[in-house]
């Protein structure tokens, strides 16, 4: 496998071969509100992803949701952030039940590149985290949280540019602690350990927490928490982060804290991380760390993150020849002012409360 970073690089799992006759048009995903297809736009020829969101006005919580995840794909502005391309007309509107999306094409997802057998290499892995983290501070900075970042919903193309997908169970943050939020959220390996203890607010936090398991996933090639059930996935949580402090605990639910003080102390065995790979080097297992905390308020976020030294190498390998913000010219590159842009506004979601 080639390196992100050279001319051709490509992914293995997916290496694109030239296509001299029209590609027929092919399910590729299979999403829990939907169908995605790789199609031609008749329009101007290129491929795209094209979604359809069936039923959307069967009852007025899909509808909800689904204008939510409208609106939110054709806010997003970030290379690491999947955006709608277009939204098609229906033909007709008294046979409007569906809806179809059109988007940028992926050739893969992290899920299927990390169960390939091709070898992850460092450069490919720091380039990766990079771009979950650029994307996620963007998110992050436009009040939205994902609440279901897992190697499926991170697409990646041939050159190894990634961009978070499926905001299906995207929100925008609830500043009012009184406020409760779902906990239907985030699948079960990758979820936070406060929303596994039952707190009814959370935060951005629970993103940084996926994260940290993804980025364990790249290094290891394997889940990190794998339980069959949500109180399993919490006991193997504490086995390696050990018994938390009853701080840590603070908006758990009392049935799940006297779980936790009902066991046995455990010790912290955070010195397992560094069996993960080769590449789970001082600088990875570090940050690691301060994304596995068990207190959300004690996570790195995600804008920190990004300036740790670990990703450094990323960060400079994603601009030197795959991001659409530095150029090329005759003397070198000229980069770009901002490496992690922000969102210029926050979503706006006040549409929700009026009635
Ligand atoms: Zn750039």
């Amino acid at each position: 496998m080639k390196s992100p970073c050279t001319s051709g690089a490509s992914m293995p799992a997916s290496p694109l071969p030239p296509h001299p006759e029209p590609e027929p048009d092919r399910p590729i995903g299979y999403g829990a509100f939907g169908v995605v297809w790789s199609v031609t736009d008749p329009r101007d020829g290129k491929r795209v992803a094209l979604k359809k969101m069936p039923n959307v006005f069967q009852n007025l919580v899909s509808c909800k949701r689904v204008f939510r995840e409208l609106k939110m794909l054709c806010f997003f502005k970030h290379d690491n952030v999947l955006s709608a391309l277009d939204i098609l007309q229906p033909p007709q509107i008294d046979c409007f039940e569906e809806i179809y999306v059109i988007t940028e094409l992926m050739q893969t997802d992290l899920h299927k590149v990390i169960v390939s057998p091709q070898p992850l290499s460092a450069d490919h892995i720091k380039v990766f985290l990079y771009q979950i983290l650029r994307g996620l501070k963007y998110l992050h900075s436009a009040g939205i949280l994902h609440r279901d970042i897992k190697p499926g919903n991170l697409l990646v193309n041939s050159n190894c540019v990634l961009k978070i997908c499926d905001f299906g169970l995207a929100r925008v943050e609830e500043p009012d602690e009184s406020q409760h939020m779902t906990q239907e959220v985030v699948t079960q390996y990758y979820r936070a350990p406060e929303i596994l203890m039952g707190s009814r607010h959370y935060q951005n936090a629970i993103d940084i927490w996926s994260v940290g398991c993804i980025f364990a996933e790249l290094l290891g090639r394997r889940i990190l928490f794998q339980a069959q059930s949500p109180i399993q996935q919490l006991d193997l949580i504490t086995d390696l982060l050990g018994t938390p402090p009853l701080t840590a605990m603070r908006s758990a639910c009392e049935g799940a804290r006297a779980h936790i003080l009902r066991g046995p102390h455990k010790p912290p065995s955070l010195s397992v991380l560094y069996m993960l790979s080769g590449e789970a080097t001082h600088e990875a297992v570090h940050l690691l760390c301060r994304m596995l905390l068990f207190d959300p308020s004690k996570r790195i976020s995600a804008k920190d993150a990004l300036a740790h030294p670990y990703l450094e190498e990323g960060r400079l390998r994603y601009h030197t020849c795959m991001c659409h913000c530095c150029y090329s010219v005759s003397s070198g590159r000229v980069y770009t002012a901002d490496f992690e842009p922000t969102a210029t506004d926050r979503f706006d979601d006040s549409y929700e409360k009026r009635a």
